[in-house]
């Protein structure tokens, strides 16, 4: 059968195919610890999951508007910043942020369009740009400068055509959230180019370690192009129920989503919708209390990974992974991040990411979304795999 050539270009999720593996290895009674997953390990708040049973009771079980439910999307609109001024009908709700992604870089980039992408960074972006037939525009970034894009390194890549900019703060891999002062040197910047749109991924705000994530929603000057991406997968465990969203004062990358998804999708499910809108107007008290044991897991692999004396690591203000430099180990057999978790899978049973799959091959990402136990164990086995190199 065929394949298109647009598929076949598109790379495999780094993330994904080793959290196979590690369920794999571990079907067949191995016992690997699994450092690798984007996702809370905590299960949905109690209220919330009342919630979706209700939905269900009351038959929630036909099509609803293509961009969510109208209660959902106030509520969604009342997490913004207040002087936005964002509506509901500023707000798509989709099938989790990654479809409020995919559309909005869909219906953004044409053919040869440019998208500049600050990396490390999360995997789908690149290839979601690669799908609308569009160039990702990699602009490195360095621990030196805590893992963020400068000013001047954006200012430096933007082309005549550059169309998009892709945000991710707080970051996934790196952890790291752009201060104000960054981002007024960012906006500054995009001031000068009206031509490109902002995309703002946004889905780790709510985690954040003694900072405060700025949302770019903030930034009036520029808001009939800026995009903000998020949603309820990890600020309330829910990355089942697959509910995220876009918001936008530029009414027609709204429209452009909504068209896009009634062809594709129609709606996001009806009773996790339902459920979203309980997580969004309920007590957040949840939010914190899981942020709250995020901080002190961070705490501990930070301790622990201080302990390893070649490993270089930043210190995450954000979401939940650790980002470390173990390039020192490469040479002898390792010379690769691939063939580093390899190693560290086969030898002290550890799933991690490779860095090279967000673009960086020093490092290696560690989720601390998983007990301060497993946090303990995992680290004890990495360093004593790592004094046998
Ligand atoms: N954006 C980033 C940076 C992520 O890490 C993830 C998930 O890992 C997503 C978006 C997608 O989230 P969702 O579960 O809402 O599709």
């Amino acid at each position: 059968m065929q394949i298109s050539d647009r598929i076949q270009n598109v790379a495999e999720s780094g993330s994904l195919k080793m959290a196979a593996r590690c369920r794999e290895m571990q079907a067949a009674g191995v016992d690997v610890i699994s450092m690798t997953l984007g996702e809370p390990d905590f299960a949905a708040p109690e209220h919330i999951k009342e919630a979706a049973i209700a939905a269900i009771r009351a038959d929630y079980s036909h099509y609803g508007p293509v961009p969510g439910y109208p209660a959902l999307r106030e509520a969604i609109a009342k997490t913004l910043p207040i002087e936005a001024g964002f509506t509901a009908n500023d707000i798509v709700v989709s099938s989790g942020a990654k479809q409020s992604l995919y559309n909005v870089v869909v219906c953004s980039l044409n053919s040869g369009d440019e998208a500049i992408i600050p990396t490390p960074s999360w995997v789908s972006y690149s290839e979601m740009v690669k799908l609308a037939d569009a160039r990702p525009v990699i602009v490195k970034t360095s621990a030196e400068h805590d893992w963020k894009m400068t000013s001047e390194q954006l200012a430096a890549a933007i082309t005549p055509k550059t169309r998009m900019l892709i945000l991710c703060s707080p970051n996934n891999p790196t952890g790291s959230v752009y201060s104000e002062k960054e981002l007024d040197a960012i906006v500054d910047v995009l001031k000068k180019h009206p031509e490109v749109t902002v995309v703002a991924d946004e889905i780790y705000n709510a985690i954040v370690y003694g900072k405060r994530a700025k949302s770019m929603a903030e930034y009036g000057e520029i808001s009939d192009r800026v995009v903000i991406i998020n949603g309820v997968s990890k600020a309330y465990a829910m990355t089942g129920y697959r509910i995220g969203w876009m918001a936008s004062k530029n009414i027609e990358i709204v429209a452009a989503c909504k068209r896009l998804q009634g062809q594709s999708t129609t709606c996001a499910n009806t009773v996790a919708q339902k459920a979203a809108e309980v997580a969004y107007t309920g007590d957040q008290s949840c939010v914190e209390e899981m942020r709250e044991e995020y901080s002190r897991r961070r705490k501990l692999i930070l301790e622990l990974m201080s302990e390893i004396p070649q490993v270089k690591c930043s210190v995450p203000d954000g979401a939940f992974y650790v980002f470390p430099d173990v390039s020192a180990y490469y040479g002898g057999k390792i010379g690769s991040s691939h063939e580093m978790t390899e190693y560290l899978l086969n030898e002290a049973h550890v799933a991690c990411v490779a860095g090279a799959d967000f673009g960086e091959d020093k490092c290696i990402r560690l989720s601390y979304a998983t007990s301060r136990e497993n946090i303990r164990e995992a680290m004890a086995r990495i360093k004593k795999a790592l004094e046998k190199l």
